[in-house]
C-alpha cells in the first residue's frame, strides 16, 4: 500500500554554514581549514538521489516557514531566544557546546523549526499521511536555554508541542535513532509525561555524561525518558533486540497519538562520528516497526526529522530507505553498500550488549497510557 509522504526541503537549509573549522574543531595552526562534519553534503545528496531515483516526484512538497518566536517559546527560554538573534548579525557566533553558526544561519535555523511545524500541519489537516523533515541545522541535542552538537533549535521537541498546542494531541512519542542521545528532548520533557522519549545512542558519546539508563525523568514524567545506551560496536542484532524489547513494548503501553523520529544516520557503518554498523535495512526496519505503532494508535501519523549522520556516501541510501519504507514506494535503487555492510561481522547479538537491553526493558514495563 503506498502513503502519501510529505517532504520538507529547502535549498536555503543547504546554506547554514559553522564557520572556519575542520571536522568538530575551528582550523587553526597546526589545523589545516577544512569543513566541518555537520556540512550540507550527506543532506543535499539524500536530496540528489530522491531526485535521480524518482521518488521525489512522487512525495507531496511540504512548504517550510519561519518559525514564530511564540511557538519557539513553547521550548526555548527567552535569553536563549535573544542570544541567537544578537549572533545572527555577527560574522561567526557560538551557540553553547559545539554549536557555532554564521550570519543569518538563525533565519535558516527559523525556517527548518518552521518547517517541522508545517509537516505537522500537513499530516493533521489530511495533506498527507506521514513527513520527512529534510532540514538543517538539525536539531536533537538543543536544550531550552542552550545549543548543543551543531543544533540550534529543538524541531523535534518543537514540532511535538506544535501538535499538543494546535491539534490537542494528548500523548506524543519520540523515538531518537541518531548514534548521540537525543539529550534536547530529554530536558524539554523531563518533567511532562505527555511526551515519551526514548532514545537509543551510543553510551557515553555525546554529549559527554549523557544519556544514562538511571535517567528515567522526574516528578510526573518519571518513567517517561528512556535511554537506550548501547556499547560501541553495535550491529543490526543488538537494535533489532533493543525494540523488540524495550521500544516496542513501551509504545505499545503508551499509545501515542504521534510518532516523531528524530532520525540520524551516523549509527551507520562508517560513519566517521559513531562507532556502530547499521545499514539502510536496518533504518527500513526501524521505520516499518514506528510505523506499525503509527497505523495501531496514532492513525498513521508520523514524522521523521533529519538529525546526524555524516558519511556522504552511505547516508543518502539509508534515507533513501526510510523514504521507501514511509511511503510504500520502492524506487528500485539497490543500495550498493548493502551487502558489504549486511554481510559484515558483528551484527549478531552479544551477551555485553544485551545486559544494557534488559535492564531498559524492565523500565519499559513501568510506562503506562496517561489519559
Ligand atoms: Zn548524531
Amino acid at each position: 500500500m503506498t502513503r502519501r509522504t510529505g517532504l520538507v526541503w529547502n535549498e536555503r537549509f543547504m546554506w547554514h554554514e559553522q564557520g572556519r573549522y575542520a571536522g568538530i574543531l575551528p582550523a587553526d595552526f597546526p589545523l589545516q581549514p577544512g569543513r566541518h562534519h555537520e556540512n550540507p553534503e550527506t543532506k543535499r545528496r539524500l536530496k540528489n538521489l530522491l531526485d535521480a531515483s524518482g521518488l521525489s516526484e512522487q512525495l507531496t512538497p511540504i512548504k517550510a516557514r519561519p518559525i514564530t518566536r511564540e511557538e519557539l517559546r513553547r521550548v526555548h527560554t527567552a535569553d536563549y531566544l535573544d542570544q541567537l538573534d544578537a549572533g545572527n548579525l555577527l560574522p561567526a557566533a557560538q551557540a553553547g557546546l559545539d554549536a557555532p553558526y554564521t550570519k543569518g544561519s538563525v533565519d535558516i535555523a527559523k525556517l527548518a523549526a518552521g518547517g517541522c511545524l508545517a509537516a505537522i500541519e500537513a499530516i493533521f489537516e489530511g495533506q498527507v499521511d506521514n513527513a520527512y523533515a529534510l532540514v538543517r541545522p538539525i536539531g536533537h541535542h538543543a536544550e531550552p536555554d542552550l545549543g548543543k552538537g551543531f543544533c540550534l533549535y529543538s524541531n523535534a521537541a518543537l514540532a511535538a508541542r506544535h501538535a499538543q498546542a494546535k491539534y490537542g494531541v494528548k500523548r506524543v512519542a519520540l523515538i531518537d535513532l541518531d548514534v548521540h542521545h537525543g539529550n534536547g528532548a530529554e530536558r524539554v520533557f523531563w518533567r511532562d509525561p505527555s511526551v515519551l522519549t526514548i532514545s537509543l545512542h551510543q553510551e557515553l558519546w555525546f554529549p559527554p555524561d549523557s544519556g544514562g539508563l538511571e535517567d528515567i525523568g522526574e516528578g510526573q514524567g518519571q518513567g517517561y525518558n528512556l535511554n537506550i545506551p548501547l556499547p560501541a560496536g553495535c550491529g543490526f542484532g543488538a537494535y533489532q533486540a533493543a525494540f523488540e524489547r524495550v521500544v516496542l513494548p513501551a509504545l505499545e503501553n503508551f499509545e501515542p497519538e504521534l510518532v516523531i523520529v528524530p532520525c540520524g544516520y551516523d549509527a551507520g557503518a562508517q560513519d566517521p562520528l559513531g562507532r556502530m554498523i547499521l545499514h539502510g535495512e536496518a533504518f527500513r526496519w526501524f521505520i516499518r516497526e514506528l510505523r506499525g505503532i503509527a497505523d495501531r494508535f496514532a492513525g498513521g501519523r508520523l514524522l521523521v526529522t533529519h538529525e546526524g549522520g555524516y558519511n556522504e556516501n552511505t547516508v543518502p541510501f539509508m534515507g533513501l530507505a526510510v523514504f521507501e519504507e514511509l511511503s510504500g514506494i520502492d524506487s528500485g535503487v539497490v543500495d550498493p553498500h548493502r551487502d558489504i555492510f549486511v554481510n559484515m561481522h558483528g551484527h549478531e547479538l552479544l551477551m555485553h550488549q544485551e545486559a544494557v537491553i534488559a535492564t531498559a526493558a524492565s523500565l519499559a514495563r513501568d510506562i503506562r497510557k496517561l489519559q
